[in-house]
């Protein structure tokens, strides 16, 4: 039995053509069940849903054998034990710096300066002032990250941005490009030994279906 850890929305969705080429068919769709397992057309693979953040530490682990994980989680989670064979190219996005429409930011980062940053992604915003010589107050935010710059809470924010509308939308502008971001198939490096013949397929069909585009 093998174990594929996805989460809910973008990546199930996206995730579904690739298992069907490579012959695995979910019995249940995980948006209308409440099942956390969810069966296959096949007995010996299995999906488990999780939260997105989640899905590296399940395999990390080896509580799943493989898992689709967005390459901002895996920044942040370090990737630590965990083989990285297949750009999936789903879920494609970018991780930006972005300030209110009316900041000066190119004034703001001055080398030695002080910056006030909010974010999700803690790890990659620490690196990424490093980098650039800029002091950062990091402050952890779950979500809605939009909303810090217009209330005062931060002067940037560190997100992820696909068409740009919800900056947009709220007055913002995306100023700096820290990463382009896919998902990524993630491998537990024990099962990959002991359960060659059963994942070698699956990532070969992956791989062949993403080739295909
Ligand atoms: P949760 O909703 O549980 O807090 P999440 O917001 O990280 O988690 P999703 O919104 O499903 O969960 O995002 C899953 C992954 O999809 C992210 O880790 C990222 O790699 C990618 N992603 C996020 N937002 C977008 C987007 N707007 N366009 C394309 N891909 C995205
Ligand atoms: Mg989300």
């Amino acid at each position: 039995m093998i174990t594929i850890a996805l989460s809910k929305g973008r990546i199930f969705e996206e995730t579904l053509p690739l298992l069907q080429a490579a012959g695995i068919t979910p019995l249940e769709a995980p948006e209308s069940s409440r099942k956390l397992i969810l069966p296959t057309n096949r007995g010996d693979v299995r999906l488990i849903i999780v939260r997105a953040s989640d899905v590296p530490t399940y395999v990390q682990y080896g509580a799943a054998d493989l898992g689709v994980a967005g390459k901002d989680v895996l920044d942040e989670h370090g990737g630590g034990g965990l083989y990285q064979p297949l750009d999936l190219n789903i879920a494609r996005c970018r991780m930006m710096v972005a300030v209110r429409d009316d900041f000066d930011y190119e004034a703001a980062v001055r080398p030695g300066a002080r910056l006030r940053v909010a974010t999700k992604y803690l790890q990659t915003a620490r690196e990424h002032f490093a980098g650039k010589g800029v002091h950062v107050d990091l402050i952890k935010l779950y979500g809605s990250m939009e909303l810090a710059p217009l209330v005062g809470l931060s002067d940037a924010i560190v997100d992820l941005v696909s068409s740009g509308a919800t900056l947009k939308a709220n007055h913002l502008k995306a100023v700096e490009e820290i990463a382009q971001i896919s998902s990524r198939l993630v491998v537990n490096q024990a099962s990959l030994k002991l359960k060659r013949n059963v994942i070698q397929p699956v990532l070969d069909a992956f791989a062949q279906a993403v080739k295909q585009g």
